[in-house]
């Protein structure tokens, strides 16, 4: 059954972007992820619920946070202040009494009329340049019903509509939503699956499984590799990821270098980053590229 879901938790919007899909494109984050990724650049993206992050640097100790929360989530140290996570029901109270804009929700509530209307600002965009709407995350599946809303209702619209996805997800959930979908940027970590699943949570079996089944439809599907140094860029592995992509039948392959852009993220949200890394260099980059040029596939760098 098709279920109609009208609202859903996004936590951010990007308009104007020109990656992630053809043409200029609006990029509509959904919460929400069914793997954890330790070098996950967005990790306000994995949980479900909207939370609230701690700008310490911005705070001037007005107390003003600690006064109005009514769970006494917020304890003053001598780091600065801290949200208790068990005890924060995330209702934004404490957001609306910072003027110093040191605590931000991320996460809220929209329903598919309500996004469709703001994506709809760059309509003359999407129509000159043959763009539309890309939702990423998180895992724009794990909110399934709210994504088949939302594909189906950009699709009336007449947009260009893509996913970026993990691939974790039961294949129905993906499939409902292929008549409204043009293309899929799938994500492919690892395919040893022990290793996979040392560091994302999850094996890789479903999202192999997923993708070869997409293989076969007429979506447009784009496979993404994040280089990962020291988990994923073995030249083994992206000699083989590039022999699986192959043997779908597809023509071309995305490297997406690691970035050290969401490491502040996790002390924001309380949480440690575990990963202790440097971006692959320029010079190992054209070297992957290189060695995947026996692949005869196409080799872009970036999204
Ligand atoms: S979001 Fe609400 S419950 Fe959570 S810390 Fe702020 S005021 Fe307290
Ligand atoms: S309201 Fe904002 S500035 Fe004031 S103590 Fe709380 S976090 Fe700091």
């Amino acid at each position: 059954m098709n279920t109609i879901i009208n609202s859903g938790v996004v936590f951010n919007i990007q308009y104007y972007s020109i990656h992630d899909g053809s043409g200029i494109r609006t990029l509509v984050f959904l919460k929400g992820c069914p793997l954890r990724c330790e070098w996950c650049s967005n990790p306000e993206s994995q949980s479900l619920k909207p939370e609230v992050i701690v700008l310490v640097n911005r705070c001037i100790g007005c107390g003003n946070c600690i006064k109005i929360c009514s769970e006494q989530a917020i304890v003053n140290t001598i780091e600065g202040n801290i949200i208790n996570r068990n005890k924060c029901i995330a209702c934004g109270k404490c957001t609306e009494v910072c003027n110093a804009g040191a605590l931000q929700i991320k996460g809220k509530f929209y329903t598919v009329d309500d996004l469709l209307e703001q994506v709809m600002e760059d309509a003359i965009f999407y129509e000159y340049s043959g763009g539309g709407i890309t939702l990423s995350g998180g895992e724009p599946f794990f909110q399934a019903d709210f994504t088949y809303s939302l594909l189906r209702t950009c699709k009336e619209s007449r947009l260009n509509t893509a996913v970026e996805t993990c691939g974790f997800v039961p294949y129905e959930t993906i499939e409902r939503c292929l008549p409204y979908l043009d293309s899929i940027l799938y994500d492919i970590k690892h395919l040893d699956t022990d290793i996979h699943k040392q560091f994302t949570g999850a094996d890789n079996l479903i999202i192999l499984e997923n993708v070869r089944k997409l293989a076969k439809t007429d979506v447009n599907l784009i496979i993404r590799v994040p280089v990962i140094p020291g988990i994923n860029d073995s030249n083994n592995n992206l000699i083989r990821t590039a022999e699986f992509v192959k043997e779908l039948g597809l023509k071309e392959l995305y490297l997406l270098p690691y970035h050290s852009l969401g490491v502040r993220k996790y002390s924001q949200l309380g949480r440690k980053y575990k990963l202790n890394i440097n971006p692959p260099t320029v010079e190992r980059i054209n070297e992957i590229k290189e060695i995947l040029i026996d692949s005869k596939l196409n080799i872009y760098i970036g999204g």
